[in-house]
């Protein structure tokens, strides 16, 4: 195509006119031509990672878990963009959370608009649910997502800059049975992944539970007040349920005789509780209860709930959480009193576990046939043969960039194929393709147009064997 030989030209020309400080290869440290000055860019941002190939197997197998398990319970995958307007997380989560005052990832865009990445998935989910009006759809709304979040959090073990959740809400219903069920499906997806954990489960009440139990805990601290830094009194003096959830060694020491938070439901609140508790044990599941666990955003009510992997206790560790958020809804224009609940996973916390509990993944199938060539007319038939047989249903691979059949033995040999095919000049000649059994070595031509009967043929054979 002349077109194509014209661009190619001018790419040239230009690439010769550089300045030569542009040109220049540092051979000694075999570093590649990069303008001066750019290289400090070309590095991941700090706190984000990379997701390598070798890891893919985990997130396949921690996605088909999740998928798997929520279309079999009939939940519906919703999944909103990682930019929402940034009220939309300071409304929900609350401006008086780590996450809204020091973790957003948060901008005015060329529009001026300011917009921030997701730190959390409830928020968005919700605004969709009421701006999609699912309202008018059977309630409740059972909904999932997997995907990527984003907070400017210190990075270390455990903890990065983005994330991925497995998450779920079920919108429109204030049954305690659906909190139950969730905390059930959390227990269920890690029994399917072999990764021990724990639940533990509480319950922050209704606002009036909390403005009451606010009220004894502050009752509680003052005398304590001196051994608790001033900056953590004043940021939580309007919420200090949350100070359950701060981490200080001192204060949690401090608070681990603090009044309880069960002590103070209001009797519907209470209900709700127990009933909770009552199903959860209906369904077999196993938790603990913990009343520390209040989950440090404003939007939370009634049950809350967190995933602790078995041995360890450290708060760091928790591979997920959740609970009920039965205002939000509300609180985005929708309905009065929608009901609602939901969980989220920490992808990478759940792939760290499967790693340290050393959990086999399943592999991909290798490749049943190996398509080899020699030679420009032979690599033109491989491409349709290979075509042929993908459609017919073989799993193939090839390698047709590589000239020499040595080369492309060793990729047959190392993906552990069953069979080769190799169509060299002779074969092209013929019309035939040589098929190699690559268990005891032994070469056989086989007629073109015959090949993929005998290779269901052997294949069905090999089988047949095993
Ligand atoms: P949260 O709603 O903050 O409790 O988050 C739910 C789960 O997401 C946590 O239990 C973690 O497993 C995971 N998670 C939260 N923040 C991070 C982070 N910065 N890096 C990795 N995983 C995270």
């Amino acid at each position: 195509m002349p077109i194509k030989k014209k661009t190619i030209k001018s790419t040239k020309k230009s690439a010769a006119k550089k300045p030569a400080t542009e040109k220049s290869t540092d051979a000694s440290q075999n570093k590649p031509a990069v303008p001066k000055g750019s290289l400090k860019d070309v590095r991941l941002v700090r706190g984000m990672k990379d997701i390598l190939p070798e890891d893919e197997k985990y997130w396949r197998h921690v996605f088909r878990t999740a998928e798997e398990l929520m279309r079999e319970s009939y939940f519906d995958r919703l999944e909103t963009p990682v930019l929402e307007y940034t009220p939309i997380f300071t409304r929900a989560v609350g401006e008086n959370t780590d996450i809204v005052e020091k973790e957003m990832f948060s901008f005015t865009d060329r529009g001026r608009d300011n917009v921030s990445l997701r730190p959390e998935g409830t928020a968005g989910v919700v605004r969709a649910y009421v701006e999609h009006g699912m309202i008018n759809r059977p309630q409740p709304v059972k909904l999932w997502y997997f995907g990527p979040f984003f907070r400017y959090d210190r990075p270390q073990s455990g903890r990065q800059r983005q994330f991925y959740q497995f998450g779920s809400e079920v919108i429109g219903d204030g049954h305690p049975v659906i909190d139950a069920q969730l905390i059930s499906l959390v227990g269920e997806f890690f029994k399917r992944l072999q990764i021990p954990v724990t639940i533990q489960v509480n319950s922050i009440g209704d606002k009036e539970s909390r403005i009451a139990y606010g009220k004894a805990l502050m009752d509680f601290l003052k005398p304590h007040k001196h051994k608790i830094d001033k900056e953590i009194l004043e940021r939580y003096k309007k919420t200090p349920l949350q100070l359950l959830d701060v981490k200080d060694d001192e204060l949690q020491l401090l608070l681990d005789n603090a009044p309880q938070i069960v002590d103070y439901l209001t009797p519907e609140a209470n209900q709700h509780f127990v009933k909770v508790l009552e199903h959860l044990d209906e369904l077999d599941v196993s938790y603990q209860l913990n009343p520390k666990i209040v989950r440090g955003l404003d939007y939370y009510s009634h049950t809350t709930f967190e995933v602790m992997p078995e041995g360890g206790d450290k708060k760091l560790n928790a591979l997920g959480g959740g609970g009920r958020y039965d205002k939000l809804v509300e609180l985005f224009g929708g309905r009065e009193e929608t009901g609602a609940c939901g969980f989220a996973l920490g992808v990478e916390r759940v792939i760290a576990q499967l790693k340290a509990l050393d959990i086999r993944m399943p592999d991909r199938k290798p490749p049943e046939v190996f398509l080899a060539q020699l030679g420009d007319k032979a690599r033109q038939k491989a491409i349709k043969v290979l075509h042929e047989l993908r459609r017919e249903g073989f799993r193939v691979a090839e390698t047709f960039s590589k000239e020499r059949l040595k080369s492309q033995m060793e990729i047959a040999n190392r993906l552990h194929v069953t069979f080769t095919l190799i169509i060299g000049q002779k074969e092209m000649i013929d019309d035939t393709i040589l098929i190699r059994d690559m268990e005891n070595g032994i070469q056989e031509v086989v007629d073109s147009k015959k090949i993929v009967n005998e290779l269901k043929k052997r294949i069905a054979e090999n089988h047949g064997e095993k």
